[in-house]
């Protein structure tokens, strides 16, 4: 599996065949056309949006460039042996499962969806959200605060697995999806300002926990 997608990875970039026709092997596209979708995501609106915390941007950012120091990472140069997911039965410790495929961060996804009033019975991942999160909210700061929301997923889903590794304990989903809201309200109610149209006022009142 490791070895198919980094050939897959490879002949993409080997043949130029990034979807926004860059030469640089990004990640970010690199998930993209993996998952053979054929449109551009404007990844950079969510994690340098100016309402995350930054070391949630941070984190999103290190995702994005496939920087996150995985097991399957580490497997890769010999480093570790074990690459299976810490936070569910099946699945390997790698970017591309814990964002897009893992159980637990489809749970995290779902409540966080939940809290923002977004319904979904099919079985939808962080690649979904990133596309519809921002047409879902009608104002620029509705659309700030899901984005905040958003890196804060990233951010919390990456602290779980870390968690996992070296506490050897794999916190609730629920408890996770608890952080993420008390990190986004902490945050809205710091950059809560006049310019904010009453609104928008209302909409962030109904989310505080
Ligand atoms: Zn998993």
């Amino acid at each position: 599996m490791i070895c198919q997608t980094k050939q897959k990875f490879k002949a993409a970039y080997t043949n130029n065949n990034w979807l926004d026709g860059s030469k640089g092997n990004s990640i970010k596209v690199g998930y993209i056309w993996l998952r053979g979708q054929m449109e551009t995501v404007r990844w950079h609106h969510w994690v340098w949006n100016s309402l995350n915390i930054p070391k949630h941007s941070f984190i999103s950012w290190l995702t994005i460039l496939g920087k996150l120091r995985t097991r399957e990472r580490l497997g890769m140069v010999g480093i570790c042996s074990d690459t299976s997911c810490l936070l569910c039965t099946s699945g390997n410790d790698s970017c591309s499962h814990l964002f897009f495929q893992c159980e637990f961060s489809h749970q995290v996804c779902q409540g966080v969806m939940g809290w923002f009033h977004i319904h979904s019975n099919s079985r939808e991942n962080l690649y979904v959200h990133w596309r519809k999160w921002g047409w879902k909210f009608k104002t620029k700061y509705q659309q700030q605060v899901a984005y905040a929301s958003l890196a804060a997923v990233v951010y919390h889903i990456w602290r779980a697995r870390n968690n996992a590794l070296w506490n050897q304990i794999v916190l609730r989903p629920d408890l996770v999806i608890k952080q993420i809201q008390v990190d986004v309200c902490i945050r809205m109610k710091a950059k809560l300002s006049n310019r904010w149209s009453e609104r928008d006022k209302t909409w962030a009142a109904s989310l505080m926990v």
